[in-house]
């Protein structure tokens, strides 16, 4: 048995999430929720027909009407009858793809909630357990977002039939009426109860069918032969196949017994409703005179009326299944984004001054700071390099001043003002990266320079950049040149290129956008030591107009910045020129030192292997 959850109450009801999604239906595909109206008016009505055939028939024969004129009643009937078939069959066909198109819209606002959320909401946990359930919700064809439309309509149907068939029953006595609602009603609780109990322990059952898929897999697998011939384990896996069994027919059992009664239910409560009503209508029939056509008739409204009830009962409850996903969806949704997205503007300037004032940050779902009290102002045209051991807080350090991050504690100035009046979608506009983990889009070569479509791409500043960053002669040696598509999972005739190639095509899209601030983290990891060393000699074009921040593990990649600021211990260790740090002989001389010791003997190392 699972243990019990609390219940918490669900965000939205099921009236208001149906309301939501036939909101979203009508504003995104007017003619689906119109085909729907036709199916709900049509099957009613088939239904009204097929409920007036007989007792027309019995009318007409009490009548003594002619074969003519009986035939061409019931060749009326059928026609009507047919195409209120048709005109449902048809629109309920044509709704399928509608449906799958509403599935999709769902789908595609989970990707742009996705894509549109503040960056920090991506390392949550609850954010990414929110996101897996929302798109659990809109996966196949029976997902939710789907299925709920064919509920609906025969929700609606449902309380309609239910309506005018009451109409039809008023002349009936209440009492027998009560009889048919309340049996309906036990019934359909009934096998709701029962098919709770197998949900509820189905885990028992499943734990049964896992030990005995495991046992027979052992046997064939050959890695388990020799130890179970070796330590006699053959005996205790059939003993442990036996328990299995045990486990699953006892289930079985219990599920059966209970099937059983509900089964037995079912039919004395059928016997009870329509054993009184038939007992009813014979005695109206005799003692009050109701004529045979109208007998018919309401023999045949009962049965329907008591149909109709457990359809609603039946699709309230799928409604309310699917209510409840609809919540998880809508709460993935609605997941709050605290960043400001007011579309503030920031205040055209000749130049960007950017300032951590005692900056510290704690990664959410942790409790050590991996930055401590920092404050560094980085001037407009500035060279600086973060460098510091892995782990120290580099790539940290850039987030914040990008507001990918907001500090734990302290304020991220830009030219003295604090980066959260400003929209964050406009202070992203004064940066451009390249990170350590690429992001290729499945495009062309071109396309993913410029991060726009092929027609906005101006293809001399591609080449430009692709120049700057040491990329152009290896992008024109390709048969396709800038044009050739990336990404083989979706591009079969896509290019591949190496890590190093592919960092500088990075560096290419970085240097293509216009941001007045350069941010680069490990830039040059993936490249060999030649284009490292090609990089450094042309970093002064690279950021040329720019403010430029470079991050290295590897000191001997920043002596051509400006100022080099250390971190260790959560802190700015050290901060000046690589001159004024080595003059210092502090932790950065140190670890410069030891990565020149290191590099020279790998350099010697390997001229002697050759
Ligand atoms: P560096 O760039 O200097 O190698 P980082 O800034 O990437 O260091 O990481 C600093 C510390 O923060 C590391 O201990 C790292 O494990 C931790 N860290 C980085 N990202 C996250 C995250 N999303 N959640 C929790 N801890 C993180």
């Amino acid at each position: 048995m699972k243990p019990k959850e609390k219940k918490q109450k669900p965000t939205y009801n099921v009236w208001q999430n149906t309301v939501y999604v036939m909101k979203n239906a009508w504003q995104t595909d007017k003619p689906m929720v119109i085909r729907m109206m036709v199916v709900i008016i049509a099957s009613v009505a088939a239904s009204l027909v097929q409920l007036y055939l007989p007792k027309t028939v019995v009318q007409l024969v009490t009548d003594q009407v002619t074969i003519t004129e009986l035939a061409i009643y019931i060749a009326v009937f059928s026609v009507v009858l047919g195409l209120f078939e048709a005109l449902k069959i048809r629109h309920e066909m044509l709704q399928q793809l509608p449906r799958v198109g509403q599935r999709l819209s769902y789908c595609e606002r989970i990707n742009n909630k996705i894509l549109q959320t503040d960056f920090v909401n991506l390392g949550k946990s609850d954010f990414e357990q929110a996101t897996q359930k929302a798109q659990l919700l809109v996966n196949n064809n029976d997902s939710p977002t789907e299925a709920i439309f064919a509920c609906i309509q025969t929700f609606i149907i449902s309380i309609i039939g239910f309506l005018v068939y009451l109409l039809l029953l008023t002349s009936i006595n209440p009492t027998i009426l009560a009889l048919v609602v309340c049996c309906t009603v036990i019934s359909f609780f009934l096998r709701r109860k029962v098919n709770q109990w197998i949900h509820d322990n189905d885990e028992i059952g499943t734990k049964g069918w896992n030990r005995l898929g495991f046992i027979y897999d052992a046997g064939n697998d050959a890695s388990y032969a020799k130890d179970i011939r070796l330590f006699a384990l053959g005996d205790w896996l059939q003993d442990i196949y036996h328990s299995s069994r045990k486990i699953i027919d006892d289930f079985q059992k219990q599920g059966c017994t209970k099937q059983f009664w509900v089964d037995f239910f079912d039919a004395l409560a059928a016997f009870l409703r329509e054993g009184a009503a038939y007992a009813y209508l014979i005695w109206l029939v005799l003692d009050r005179g109701l004529p045979v056509d109208q007998f018919v008739l309401l023999f045949a409204a009962i049965a329907g009326f008591s149909n109709w009830i457990l359809s609603i009962l039946e699709q309230y409850n799928t409604l309310h299944k699917y209510s409840l996903d609809l919540c998880r969806l809508r709460e993935f949704l609605d997941y709050p984004d605290i960043f400001n997205h007011d579309g503030t503007k920031i205040e055209k300037a000749d130049s960007y001054t950017l300032e951590l004032r005692d900056v510290s940050f704690c990664y959410d779902g942790t409790t050590k700071n991996v930055l401590e009290h920092i404050n560094l102002t980085i001037h407009a045209g500035e060279k600086l390099a973060v460098v510091g051991l892995n782990g120290a807080g580099k790539t940290t350090l850039i987030q914040l001043l990008c507001g990918l991050y907001d500090p734990t504690e302290g304020e991220v100035l830009l030219n003295g003002k604090n980066i959260k009046q400003y929209d964050r979608g406009e202070y992203y506009k004064l940066f451009t990266a390249v990170f350590q983990d690429f992001s290729i889009l499945p495009i062309s070569i071109a396309e993913n320079i410029a991060s726009a479509e092929k027609e906005q791409v101006d293809y001399k500043r591609v080449e430009e950049c692709m120049e700057l960053a040491d990329i152009a002669d290896k992008i024109h040696s390709l048969p396709e040149k800038e044009n050739s598509l990336m990404v083989k999972e979706v591009n079969l005739d896509a290019v591949s290129l190496s890590g190093g190639e592919t960092q500088r095509l990075m560096l290419a899209r970085a240097l293509y956008k216009n941001a007045p601030i350069l941010l680069l983290d490990e830039p040059t990891a993936a490249l060999d030591p030649i284009a490292e060393n090609k990089m450094y000699e042309h970093y002064n074009n690279l950021s040329k107009g720019r403010t430029s921040i470079y991050i290295s593990h590897r000191l001997a990649s920043t002596r051509f910045c400006d100022r080099i600021v250390m971190i260790a211990d959560q802190k700015i260790a050290e901060m000046g020129t690589h001159a004024e740090l080595m003059a210092l002989g502090g932790k950065y001389a140190e670890l410069f030192e030891i990565q020149s010791q290191y590099y020279k003997e790998n350099v010697e190392e390997g001229a002697e292997n050759e």
